[in-house]
């Protein structure tokens, strides 16, 4: 099969026949129709998740359709159309696990990381890491809600916002765009917030009430006149912004960082105590909560703006994506 190897840390995405996986036991194979390029797949790329081995196939923001069953199979058949995120698996009995929070397991298979993903025509899976596809989903559309899409999603119904709430969207990018449309469909006064006017306009098409350019504007000072921010959806990852944002929390508000940054946050305890306000980190989902982020698009009309890339033009894809020129998730369609 063609697939798209990772063959050392810092080296080009190369293309090469290698043989077709065979399901083991509990796994399936998955016959892949589209996978979404993210920028989680640099710590592929660039060797930066511990204990990774080469060369590997990438990608964790896969769609296809099942094609082999391994022994012991039992809810998924052949033809079933199915998506695969960042969690590929779990060992059902580590603490986590037993208290059914399968993202946290501490020995999650990551896809694409600890074993082979979805840059090829066929790759396998257990059958607790796959997600149902609702019928009729276009798969390239599909493929960013595995990651993007349940990333914001998931976070957001755990907030604790309610109908009406504030919620902020730092950042109109792969994860914001996706987040200002899940906060405006849960029924959130959604503001979104980006550096300029150029978005503007877009935030506004895909639902956000309000639009603050934080060159123009000063943010703290805008969404405190609205009353201060339930929650604060940190899709970018800029540690001095988010920094400064927390100030525009309102009672009981609460940061919830998605975009990862290595540089710290600087807040004091002060700006948080007086009105009980919190920091929060959110990880993606597991299995279900990708098919519940599915199912809740394909109900709302959620779509993912994504711009297409055949498998072999995988490298050409991955520059577009590392180099932020993507309108805004990028996918490789087989
Ligand atoms: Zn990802
Ligand atoms: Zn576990």
């Amino acid at each position: 099969m063609k697939a798209v190897l990772s063959n050392a840390p810092g080296q080009p995405f190369v293309l090469k026949d290698v043989p077709e996986p065979r399901p083991g036991k509990g796994e399936v194979r998955i016959k892949v129709t589209a996978c979404g390029i993210c920028h989680s797949d640099m710590f592929v790329r660039d060797g930066l998740f511990p204990g990774i081995s080469y060369p590997r196939i990438p990608g964790h923001e896969v769609v296809g359709e099942v094609d082999q069953t391994g022994e012991g199979v039992r809810d998924f058949k052949k033809g079933d159309v199915v998506g695969v995120g960042w969690h590929g698996g779990h060992c059902f009995t580590c603490p986590a696990c037993r208290a059914g929070d399968f993202i946290l397991c501490s020995r999650a298979q990551i896809t694409g990381i600890s074993t082979d993903g979805g840059y090829a025509q066929y790759m396998l899976a257990p059958e607790d890491a796959l997600a149902r596809v609702p019928e009729g989903m276009d798969a390239a559309e599909a493929a960013p809600l595995l990651c993007a899409g349940v990333t914001t999603y998931n976070s957001l119904r755990h907030a604790g916002a309610l109908p009406g709430d504030i919620v902020a969207v730092l950042g109109v990018g792969g994860l914001g765009h996706l987040g200002i449309q899940f906060s405006s469909k849960m029924g959130y006064r959604t503001v979104a917030l980006s550096n300029g006017p150029s978005k503007a306009d877009l935030a506004r098409s895909l639902g956000a009430h309000d639009y603050i350019d934080m060159k123009a504007a000063n943010a703290v000072e805008v969404l405190s006149r609205m009353g201060g921010a339930k929650v604060i959806l940190a899709t970018a990852p800029d540690s001095q912004t988010i920094s400064q944002l927390v100030d525009g929390l309102g009672r009981n508000g609460k940061m919830v960082l998605l975009g990862a940054d290595t540089r710290p946050l600087q807040v004091s305890p002060l700006q948080l105590i007086g009105q009980r306000k919190s920091i929060s980190g959110w990880p993606s989902g597991d299995a279900m909560d990708s098919e519940e982020t599915m199912k809740f698009a394909r109900l709302t009309g959620i779509r993912a703006m994504v711009e297409r890339f055949p498998l072999e033009k995988a490298e050409e894809a991955y520059q577009v994506m590392i180099q932020n020129k993507a309108r805004f998730r990028v996918v490789l369609t087989l």
